[in-house]
């Protein structure tokens, strides 16, 4: 159990406040029995007093003490009433005293006279006897034959016993009431915090590339209600201008092509005129270059914003992955056998996805396109497909510098490059612009997949990608750009590929 949790908490102090309620209202209610049942003993022993002091008072002069205490026992009949009655003339002269109750409730011959001088006015006292504590009121007397203290008594067993009792039913009742009342508080306040949980799983789930979720409206009518509402009207608004962004990341890219386009075509005219200095020639060789870039660089950044978008759904199929990425492999071996890489296919085995085939072909020639620039001559690139307890599972496994574990959470980060002076072993610039990892990520997030990588620096790395549950995979598609609008950010010439929309 959580002990900071908010349920938790309360139903603490819900407890320490319940304990102390009811500790408080039993002592109250203990006492106020406690002085109730007291108060009506000591009424009764005040009325039997009364009686015996009438006999006192009505004696006339030379009655004898036998007469007094016939007439005390035939009046009030202490021993038949369960009562204690001693009459003591002063100074302290005993002239009766009660025989044993009929209850047997307490021995009259252990109650000791009263010690010191007598009370004005009537007074109890607690006597304790070896059968139980017995309860005395000592009244003082004048008559006109003298002083009389009389004592009249009671056994306190019933009082002590109703006590006890409620002690115990108190003492059990207390930790029953205490703990449902504070479990009862728990599952109560955890019931209203469901909702909460609810809200917060969805919020966990939106990202920018689902902010159409909304989060469930809480019909508490409070500050909840209002919450969740406001929630879900802050995610409209933060959609509205994400999606506005991506229009202008979008058209920007789409608009920044056509100039590019010009400018590299009146540069490559200028470097084929014949009366083109060699030195202009050179210059505009590596603006050339720097062109090139630009120009990956703006593909990426618009397939990127086209997979934001979630634009266009089309060409969603069942794609043979294996056929895929055996076609995309010997398109791409020359490029392989130009760098002194082999190509290995080898181990294709048959397995169907649903996707986008433009999109997933892109997956793999970016990965190869990786794994080729990254893998020193006479190195050996690998591809496998494969089928595994359900899920499908694309592997680009290379022989190449590898990448540094610090670098490796990041490489599918937009515009991440490891090191932009890693160059290759033959000295060749890979000149990449860090977005294709991060394209590779967005497909394979588009078609429900996980990429992961895995490298040692010096050895080697390997890209996966995962299909959960390739064979069962509904062909419904979830939000992937045209396959015709594919723009790929290999400059290589892999012309069934790479698309330049
Ligand atoms: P780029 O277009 O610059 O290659 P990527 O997003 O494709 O950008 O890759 C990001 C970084 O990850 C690259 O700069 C590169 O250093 C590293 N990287 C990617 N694939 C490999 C690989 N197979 N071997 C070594 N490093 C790699």
């Amino acid at each position: 159990m959580n002990h900071r949790s908010l349920p938790f908490r309360l139903a603490v102090w819900y407890a320490l406040l319940l304990s102390a309620t009811f500790t408080l209202v039993g002592a109250g209610m203990y006492y106020g029995l406690d002085h109730y049942l007291r108060s009506r003993l000591s009424d009764s022993l005040s009325r039997r007093s009364e009686q015996v002091e009438q006999i006192l008072q009505q004696a006339p002069a030379g009655t004898s003490d036998a007469q007094i205490a016939r007439s005390v026992d035939t009046r009030v009949a202490p021993e038949f009433n369960n009562r204690f009655v001693r009459i003591t003339r002063a100074p302290s002269t005993p002239i009766y005293r009660s025989g044993r109750p009929a209850d047997h409730s307490f021995d009259p011959t252990t109650i000791g006279p009263l010690a010191g001088p007598w009370p004005a006015r009537s007074a109890a006292r607690r006597v304790p006897t070896n059968d139980g504590p017995v309860m005395i009121s000592a009244t003082p007397v004048q008559t006109p034959s003298g002083r009389y203290l009389v004592e009249l008594g009671s056994s306190l067993e019933q009082v002590d016993d109703v006590q006890d009792r409620l002690l115990i039913l108190l003492a059990l009742l207390l930790p029953v009431l205490v703990a449902c009342a504070a479990g009862g508080g728990y599952l109560l306040v955890q019931g209203a915090l469901r909702p909460v949980e609810r809200m917060s799983q969805t919020a966990a789930r939106i990202s920018v590339q689902n902010l159409d979720e909304r989060l469930p409206i809480m019909r508490t009518g409070d500050a909840l209600q209002e919450l969740s509402l406001s929630l879900n009207h802050m995610l409209s608004r933060l959609r509205e201008s994400v999606q506005t962004s991506r229009r202008f990341l979008a058209d920007a890219s789409h608009e920044l092509r056509t100039p590019l386009t010009v400018i590299k075509g009146e540069l490559q005219e200028t470097v084929r005129d014949p009366h083109c200095p060699a030195e202009l020639r050179e210059r505009i060789g590596s603006t050339l270059e720097e062109v090139a870039r630009l120009e990956r660089l703006v593909s990426g950044l618009l397939v990127l914003s086209r997979l934001d978008a979630g634009e266009a759904q089309r060409e969603w199929l069942e794609v043979d992955l294996a056929e895929l990425a055996a076609s995309t492999v010997e398109q791409m071996r020359l490029v392989a056998e130009d760098r002194g890489l082999q190509l290995n296919a080898a181990a294709l085995q048959p397995l169907t996805v649903h996707g986008d085939r433009g999109r997933l072909k892109q997956v793999i020639v970016n990965l190869l396109d990786n794994a080729i620039k990254f893998t020193p001559r006479g190195g050996v690139v690998t591809l496998r497909t494969e089928l595994r307890e359900g899920d499908g599972y694309l592997e680009v496994t290379d022989t190449g510098i590898g990448i540094p574990t610090v670098a490796q959470p990041h490489v599918f980060d937009r515009f991440y490059r490891v090191d932009e002076a890693r160059s290759r072993e033959d000295g060749q610039e890979v000149g990449g612009t860090g977005l294709g990892l991060s394209i590779v990520r967005s497909i394979c997030f588009a078609h429900g997949a996980q990429v992961s990588v895995e490298s040692t620096p010096g050895h080697g790395s390997r890209f996966q990608v995962r299909f959960p549950q390739a064979g069962q995979r509904p062909a419904v598609p979830p939000s992937v750009p045209a396959a015709a609008e594919t723009a790929s950010r290999s400059a290589r010439p892999v012309p069934a590929v790479t698309a330049t929309s």
